[in-house]
């Protein structure tokens, strides 16, 4: 199926932006539907003069509507940093429970295929190391990361049940933790922290002792990846992220080193559930896909770096605070 305009909801959060930019320079007309609850209209404004691009004000977890023809829904829309999702709990497990029920519905209507946002989270704290898709995870519902953790797996079988009832034509792809412009500043996860804090010259945050691992992808290499997956024909859930695995206190000294800066380090308790290690298995993505990251965490932290000293210089003598936990 040719795909020529798409949906995106949650268009103007970070990752959905680039993917607004990405279809159109390939020729889609696109349609951003976003609440602004997380979203930052910034992300979008330099598509608001072109004719193929339209932006839609809207809460997806009310009844949606779009006129004409859609072919390919992306559902990005959720609250998606652990204290963006801890601040709007009831928000983040109704856009994923009724947001994704009313994007399917719409795709079902339309006959477009449905991309689903998915996330590591599904696999929890996990007890299998790397993450590979047919590990099931060790999640606890009732914590404070249970509301992002269950809407997504609750929006991982909803979107499966739609595929087997209705036929509609799904793709669910895992997001492991990703980086680049665009990313809010205050947004809490280690990177943005990180960053702003080395070019403020404070402390870095480092939650627990830091030997939690993480992997962390350019943005330019998950969208590709989310690029090559809507057009496969793969309809079981696929990991994508960078496998380059690192400890978080290594990734603060490594901010710290290419940003010159002259911080330190102070030590925070470690959050509730926070998952001692995480990496994805990108088996699948390769064989399936032909995918594989192309960006080394020195080069996309090289590209990224300047746009958070932007951001910052921007926000002129506003005094930056950072939560910490
Ligand atoms: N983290 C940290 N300092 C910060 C923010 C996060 O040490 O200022 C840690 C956090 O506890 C976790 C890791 O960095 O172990 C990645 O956290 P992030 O919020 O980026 O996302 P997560 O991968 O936990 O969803």
């Amino acid at each position: 199926m040719a795909i020529s305009r798409v949906l995106i909801t949650g268009g103007a959060g970070f990752i959905g932006s680039h993917l607004a930019d990405l279809f159109l320079e390939r020729d889609c007309d696109v349609v951003v539907m976003d609440n602004l609850l997380t979203g930052d209209i910034r992300n979008i404004e330099h598509l608001f003069g072109n004719p193929r691009f339209q932006f839609i004000h809207h809460d997806v977890t009310d009844f949606i509507h779009v006129t004409g023809k859609i072919d390919a829904i992306l559902h990005f829309a959720s609250p998606a940093s652990p204290i963006d999702y801890q601040e709007y709990p009831i928000q983040t497990l109704k856009v994923g429970s009724l947001g994704t029920h009313k994007a399917l519905g719409l795709a079902k209507a339309c006959g477009a295929r449905f991309l689903l946002a998915s996330t590591s989270e599904v696999y929890g704290d996990p007890l299998v190391h790397p993450q590979p898709e047919t590990y099931w995870g060790n999640v606890n519902p009732i914590g404070v990361r249970g509301v992002y953790d269950e809407a997504k797996r609750f929006a991982e079988a909803m979107t499966l049940a739609y595929h087997r009832a209705h036929g509609v034509d799904t793709r669910i792809v895992r997001i492991f933790n990703t980086y680049g412009p665009r990313m809010r500043l205050d947004d809490g996860r280690a990177l943005p922290n990180f960053i702003c804090q080395a070019l403020s010259e404070q402390s870095l945050t480092v939650f627990g002792d830091g030997s939690q691992t993480r992997s962390f992808c350019h943005v330019s290499d998950l969208i590709d990846g989310i690029w090559r997956l809507l057009e496969s024909d793969v309809v079981e859930p696929v990991n994508l992220g960078n496998p380059d695995e690192i400890p978080i206190i290594d990734f603060a000294k490594e901010v710290i080193a290419m940003t010159k800066s002259d911080s330190g380090i102070s030590y925070l308790p470690l959050p509730e559930d926070d998952p001692q290690v995480r990496q994805p298995d990108i088996t699948l993505a390769k064989s399936l896909l032909g995918w594989s990251p192309e960006v080394s965490l020195a080069e996309g932290l090289s590209s990224t770096i300047p746009y958070f000293e932007r951001a910052l210089r921007s926000r002129g003598s506003e005094s930056v605070t950072f939560t910490e936990s």
